[in-house]
């Protein structure tokens, strides 16, 4: 870690800095420039409490040399994690596609959506039974009664299912139906939940804040992680810019730059990322070609009649064209669908 003075630093106050990192166990080493005092620390940088250090006044900036995060960066484990889910493996050559409506809304809508999906290739079937909503007046989910539908639909298709958990009093229940638990962009920080579900045995799928970062996305992986359970996808889901043409923006950046500093597999979800059906094709596509392990997309056997989310739904017609494009561009990439 290095401590940067402020520019006209009296020597007490370098002492001072000294002082305090020699008494947090390292050892200060000072280099005096014409302009700036630079004090640097040598030794085990967990013990250092960096915003100790950043609260001293004469102090300007403090720079970590080591990553805040441990057991979800590279150097921990630099070959990519490769998840088991029944008999899909998620981080591995293949490309997984989770696919299926934003709500459980009915036996006939999700058993229809989730033959439809199975048939054009999906790998996983989605669906929300405990929904995060803007507006409390809006469709909230069936909650178990949905779970209950989900398990019938793995019954008749064999497809895993993933749902997304509220609230740490929910692990229990969703586990017990879910072969994957989603963690919504809503919750990224929502840190009893992911103490939570860093407790269970299952696979989370965790989406990325409206306005993370890559650190924070990582951070929050670090919980689940720190608590035992290290099978986690991380998903990109869109961000918060300035663009008015579509709901969010899906950051592909992010693909490559997680891949540099994490092992953990990353999704990406071009439906609640673009917003709309017509643009989530050729993001889906993107994805892949960026290194996506994976998709999550909203299909519904019937956008028009979606209880949520029906304007960036496909059809199963479109979800299966979509499934045939992708093929060429996973090769491409030397990955397969
Ligand atoms: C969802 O996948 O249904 C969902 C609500 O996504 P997000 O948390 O990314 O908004
Ligand atoms: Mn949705």
């Amino acid at each position: 870690m290095v401590v940067i003075m402020k520019a006209k630093s009296s020597e007490e106050d370098i002492e001072h800095v000294a002082e305090k990192i020699r008494k947090m166990g390292l050892k200060p080493h000072i280099s005096r420039g014409i302009e700036r005092t630079v004090i640097g620390a040598i030794g085990d940088e967990s013990l250092l409490n960096i915003e100790q250090l950043e609260a001293i006044r004469a102090v300007d900036k403090v720079i970590p040399v080591m990553k805040p995060y441990k057991l979800v960066s590279r150097e921990f484990r630099p070959e990519n994690t490769i998840i088991q889910i029944g008999n899909v493996s998620v981080g591995g050559d293949k490309v997984a596609v989770i696919a299926g409506p934003c709500s459980v809304e009915s036996r006939e809508q999700l058993m229809a959506t989730a033959r439809e999906v199975k048939k054009a290739g999906a790998t996983l079937l989605r669906g929300g039974a405990f929904k995060p909503r803007t507006s409390p007046y809006s469709f909230q989910g069936l909650g178990e009664e949905g779970l209950k539908l989900l398990a019938e639909a793995r019954d008749a298709t064999g497809l895993p299912i993933v749902t997304e958990v509220m609230e740490p009093g929910q692990v229990a229940l969703v586990a017990r139906y879910a072969d994957v638990l989603q963690i919504g962009a809503r919750n990224m920080q929502n840190y009893p939940l992911l103490k939570a579900v860093g407790k269970i045995h299952k696979p989370v799928l965790l989406k990325r804040g409206l306005s993370a970062t890559l650190q924070e996305l990582l951070m929050s992986a670090e919980y689940i992680m720190s608590e035992g359970n290290h099978h986690v996808i991380l998903c990109e889901r869109g961000i918060r810019t300035f663009c008015e043409f579509s709901r969010n923006t899906l950051d592909l950046n992010i693909v490559p730059a997680a891949k540099k500093e994490t092992h953990l597999p990353i999704f990406c979800d071009p439906s609640h990322g673009t917003g709309k059906y017509d643009l989530v094709c050729p993001m889906a596509k993107a994805a892949v070609a960026c290194g996506a392990d994976g998709l999550i997309i909203e299909v519904h056997n019937n956008p028009e009649e979606a209880s949520s989310d029906g304007d960036q739904s496909l059809t199963p017609k479109n979800f299966a064209k979509l499934m045939h494009d992708l093929e060429p561009v996973a090769k491409a990439v030397g990955r397969r669908l």
